[in-house]
């Protein structure tokens, strides 16, 4: 922890884990085992889908989705700016183009609306494409049509995208449908675990998301040829029946170890205790900040029927200096993040795409107002308190400021 009191994220690791991932060191089975094969059957079985198939990141897995989906060159995949990097990173590794669409500034998560605006005009004329396209191809597009392939929303801070006008959108196109479900593991749309909408989906356990492997993902889906798919380029191209060193496809080392897997068996045995715990230091926050002038607690909308906390994260006020309120919360040993910094201004994307600031409104005032708190289900509520408290002072010196207006 260093200077800081408080830790802004932390696993929830007891005995039972460390007993669970030692007892698979003293086999001499450390990859390809049982492991992965429970806790494949154990996300399945959680989330209600067919298939499980366990990675060795979140991104590994998304980048599979893509495969999966076709997009390749020239290619088109429609998502979300206001997100985790990897999300459009994954469409990258194919050679295929994001087309970014704005959010919904309740949820953050992509606007089906403008989905369908984006589709609309992409398919119309190279005209009206044409501001849809980064700045870098917009040029290039004259006279040449990029096939749209996917829609890969994220459900942001672990609450669901607002997937039954998302699916309606993909099947008039005919586009797959690839949900980045790595913050939402647990979360409910409409009554029905998120996972398990799409053609494929992703769930994520680097440290701090509601359930660890160290690092580690897996793909959920019901289409067994996916499915089979999924198995051998994880494991290099090799298909499971092939013979031991035959490679039918261009693969990859995305296998999850067997110590990765023996600690998410362990830590989905918790699963709802976890999730619970997380709920109630959510709910502690809001208790104490909820009715505080400059500080707006996080948006649950109707069709959250659950909500499984990744983050807790707050707007400030916009007339409010986010970074003065980072300092004096770090001066008395709180750490806090920005979340997210939009994905088209962050430099890599702004230099080879073009993006300017103004491009996504709603997505850059959500990422300037947006700062996440510490947050784990480990976090005690006189943690929470000492927090809470600390916020409301530092935003309130900031109080005559906003009066002048
Ligand atoms: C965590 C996360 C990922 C994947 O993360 P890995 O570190 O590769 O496991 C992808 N998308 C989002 C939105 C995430 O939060």
């Amino acid at each position: 922890m260093g200077k800081y009191k408080v830790s802004m994220s932390s696993p929830d690791i007891t005995s039972y884990e460390i007993e669970s991932v030692n007892k698979v060191l003293n086999t001499p089975i450390l990859s390809i085992g049982a492991q992965i094969e429970g806790f494949e059957q154990s996300i399945a079985e959680y989330v209600n889908t067919q298939y499980a198939i366990g990675v060795n990141s979140g991104t590994a897995g998304l980048h599979l989705g893509i495969i999966a989906s076709g997009a390749g060159n020239d290619d088109l995949v429609i998502t979300t700016p206001f997100s985790f990097i990897a999300s459009a990173n994954c469409i990258l590794y194919e050679g295929a183009t994001p087309v970014f669409v704005d959010v919904d500034p309740d949820t953050g998560n992509i606007s089906p609306d403008l989905i369908s605006e984006a589709l609309h005009d992409l398919n119309h004329s190279p005209d009206s494409a044409q501001r849809w396209l980064p700045r870098s191809i917009r040029s290039l597009s004259t006279g040449k049509k990029y096939a749209q392939k996917a829609i890969l929303p994220v459900h942001a801070f672990g609450q669901p995208a607002d997937m039954d006008n998302i699916l309606k959108i993909a099947r008039e196109y005919n586009l797959t449908v690839l949900e980045d479900a790595c913050e939402a593991l647990g979360s409910e749309y409409k009554g029905r675990k998120v996972g398990s909408f799409g053609d494929m989906s992703v769930f994520a356990f680097y440290p701090n998301k509601q359930i660890t492997t160290g690092e580690g993902g897996m793909i959920v889906t019901n289409n067994k040829d996916w499915d089979t798919l999924f198995r051998s380029l994880r494991n290099q191209g090799r298909d499971i029946f092939d013979a031991w060193l035959c490679h039918n496809r261009l693969g990859y080392n995305y296998r999850m170890d067997e110590m990765s897997a023996a600690l998410g068996s362990a830590q989905m045995k918790r699963i709802d205790e976890l999730l619970s715990k997380r709920e109630q230091v959510a709910n502690w926050y809001n208790e104490r900040l909820g009715c505080v002038d400059g500080i707006e607690i996080p948006r649950i909308v109707p069709n959250t029927t659950r909500m499984s906390w990744f983050v807790y994260v707050v707007r400030l006020s916009q007339d409010m200096d986010r970074e003065k309120i980072m300092l004096l919360l770090e001066e008395d040993g709180i750490p806090s993040r920005p979340y997210f910094t939009p994905i088209h201004l962050q430099p890599f994307y702004a230099k080879n795409f073009g993006y300017q600031r103004g491009d996504f409104p709603v997505t850059e005032k959500l990422g300037a107002v947006s700062l996440a708190l510490p947050f784990s289900s480990v976090l005690s509520e006189d943690h929470v308190d000492y927090v809470s408290r600390k916020i409301v002072q530092a935003v309130n010196k900031f109080k005559p400021l906003n009066c002048v207006k």
